[in-house]
């Protein structure tokens, strides 16, 4: 099959040398392109910022705002059989972007935010490639992610609780819960980020040849 593969975070620049980003390292997107590679899917791997190799025999694309990961995924998806939306898009970038460095000494006190385009919810309704999403959550997990499967049209969702400071985020390690859209959930127990993505490849590509 063919996967396309988001990971990492956005980078939202204020000015430029300064920006918003996030806590995403990108080590879950690039396990799940290397599971993918390693059970003979093609992959393209949209990537935000981050300190990692590409895996070798992945189509590599860098994608540092979110405006870009949007165009980018929009292109990719144009040919592909499963999307797997693990990128940590910031939700919010500044208004206006300064053209010179801010001085300290003009520093304002405040920063004018505007939303970014969610991605998942841009892509068309009646498509023919499977979309799995990423959730991070603190509480109310599975009635969260039961939300945010059904608003964002994913056909699965894979649920972590980023209340525990141990798993996720930077982390080799974590546990998730996918939500499927039929209603059904499977829990995945406290796992290394490499064994994760091996078993979600394999749900993911069984759900797609179902699809
Ligand atoms: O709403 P939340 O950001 O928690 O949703 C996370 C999911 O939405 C992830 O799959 C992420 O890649 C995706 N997302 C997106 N576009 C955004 C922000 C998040 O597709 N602008």
């Amino acid at each position: 099959m063919n996967f396309v593969i988001t990971a990492g975070p956005t980078r939202e620049a204020i000015d430029p040398v300064r920006y918003l980003s996030n806590r995403s390292s990108g080590k879950m997107g690039y396990a799940i392109a290397e599971a993918a590679l390693a059970q003979g899917h093609a992959v393209t791997l949209i990537s935000g910022p981050v300190y990692l190799t590409s895996p070798r025999g992945a189509n590599f694309v860098s994608a540092i705002t979110a405006d870009a990961m949007f165009d980018e995924v929009h292109a990719a998806t144009r040919d592909c059989d499963v999307l797997v939306m693990c990128a940590a898009v910031a939700d919010f970038k500044p208004a206006q972007i300064a053209s010179s460095k801010i001085k300290k000494q003009n520093a304002p006190s405040s920063l004018a935010l505007v939303p970014t385009r969610d991605i998942l919810s841009s892509l068309p309704r009646e498509r023919n490639y499977f979309v799995a999403g990423f959730a991070a959550e603190t509480n109310d997990l599975a009635r969260n992610a039961q939300e945010k499967l059904a608003r964002k049209n994913c056909d699965l969702l894979i649920a972590n609780d980023v209340s525990d400071a141990t798993i996720g985020f930077e982390s080799d390690e974590n546990a998730v819960t996918i939500f499927f859209r039929d209603g059904k959930m499977r829990e995945i127990a406290r796992i290394s980020k490499k064994n994760l993505a091996r078993e979600l490849v394999k749900i993911i590509s069984e759900s797609a040849k179902k699809f």
